[in-house]
């Protein structure tokens, strides 16, 4: 799965949901999240984000690695 950190909080910018094929990214409260079940690892998504946000879940930098279980976390709620 791909993964959203740091930088979308507080920006919610959603170029990304516009890219998304299978329409898994969710909007939370302060940023968005990838559902882990449904996204295909496409990759479209990476590279629209404005603020570079979205990454492979094996390529998150280290400093934002929180945000892979964050992720996961969101879903768990639901
Ligand atoms: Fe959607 Fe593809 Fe991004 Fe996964 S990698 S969230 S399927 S656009």
């Amino acid at each position: 799965t791909y993964i959203i950190a740091e930088p979308c909080v507080d920006v919610l910018d959603k170029a990304c949901i516009e890219e998304c094929p299978v329409d898994c990214i969710y909007e939370g409260n302060r940023m968005l999240y990838i559902h882990p079940d449904e996204c295909v690892d496409c990759g479209a998504c990476e590279p629209v984000c404005p603020v570079e946000a979205i990454f492979y879940e094996d390529d998150v930098p280290e400093q934002w690695k929180d945000y892979t279980g964050a992720n996961y976390e969101f879903f768990e709620d639901l």
